[in-house]
């Protein structure tokens, strides 16, 4: 190739460059087009803006969803939990959440001490029963309480006046906060209690729902962090869990809710920029949700300023979990 020829082809090259440049602004500017065309879809995670909120945990009552979560009050340069008081927020479409009085503080149990750590609400016969974590004031640890209302937005008093469970009373890990994360669930009539940090534990619950009935049990899940959730569709249960730490969330499957438990792998991802992710799942008209937390309200969001997200939850023809997809676009 001569000279002359290699100046042509390398100017023809240039060209191509050129091209290829211009083709790629080209498309980028219709994307960014079309971005500002799509801009209508609204950002509908995190549900709640003006505040921070943390461990979700919604009730399907009628034709509502009631969500209950606690407060983050954490200040910005704060890095830790600081927690009075749980809120709850209802809604009829799963878009407009309505905010409503504060139901609970930690400090409406006399013998606890604060954090209005992670808690649920559950119906039976009419009554509202939320079980939550809170720093005992003289037994030293996390324990389980268990407040009752004749609404679910409350307000709530404490059933018992005193725990339901201590950090005395299961030892299987020598940790302070093993007996946080209550969540409960009412199979044919019989209610049971799972929670637990590091080690997954259960109870029956007497109709009354405030007495256990028999022993602590232990469940073996791997890589259980904290965070059981129970849920049920079709035959099948299922007990999903925060996984290792940072934390993913893992599930896995029974027929039974005493187990066995067959574990099935990880269903939703890490959180960004939040440490936990604090699953709640429920079905409400006909589709089934995902409802956790993470850091998204910016710039001071992050593990101990949460906020709650809703994705949608879908099944295989196996009864197995698909993957759940977080969004910023959550439920529209
Ligand atoms: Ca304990």
């Amino acid at each position: 190739m001569g000279q002359k020829s290699i100046l042509i082809s390398t100017i023809i090259r240039m060209k191509n460059v050129v091209t290829v440049v211009l083709g790629a602004l080209s498309v980028m500017a219709c994307s960014s087009q079309r971005q500002v065309s799509t801009g209508a879809v609204t950002q509908n995670n995190p549900i709640i803006k003006d505040k921070y909120i943390g461990d979700p945990a919604a009730l399907v009552y009628k034709d509502s969803v009631y969500l209950y979560g606690g407060h983050d009050e954490a200040p910005n340069d704060f890095n830790f939990y600081k927690m009075n008081e749980w809120l709850v927020y209802s809604t009829a479409d799963m878009v407009n959440w309505k905010a409503h009085p504060v139901p609970l503080k930690a400090l409406d149990f006399k013998w606890a001490k604060g954090d209005a750590w992670a808690a649920q609400v559950i119906e039976r016969n009419g009554k509202f029963y939320w079980y939550v974590c809170v720093e005992h004031a003289t037994i030293p640890g996390k324990a389980i309480g268990v407040a009752v209302s004749d609404s679910p937005l409350g307000p709530f008093k404490d059933a018992l006046g005193h725990a339901l469970i201590t950090n005395d009373m299961t030892t299987q890990t020598g940790i302070t906060w093993d007996d946080i994360d209550p969540t409960v669930f009412i199979d044919n009539g019989q209610a049971y209690m799972y929670w637990g940090n590091t080690v997954c534990k259960y109870i029956k619950l007497k109709g009354n729902m405030v007495e256990a009935d028999g022993v602590i049990n232990v469940v073996s899940l791997p890589n259980f962090t904290e965070a059981p959730w129970i849920h049920k569709a079709g035959d099948w249960f299922y007990l999903s869990y925060a996984y290792e730490f940072p934390e993913k969330i893992a599930y896995a499957m029974s027929k039974s809710i005493e187990g066995p438990w067959e574990y099935k792998g990880i269903l939703n991802e890490l959180a960004g920029n939040c440490n936990t992710n604090h699953q709640s799942i429920i079905e409400f008209k006909d589709k089934w949700y995902f409802i956790y937390h993470n850091g998204a309200i910016q710039p001071n969001g992050a593990s101990f300023r949460r906020s709650v997200c809703i994705d949608r939850l879908y099944y295989n023809s196996d009864g197995t979990l698909k993957r759940v997809v977080m969004t910023s676009e959550g439920i529209h």
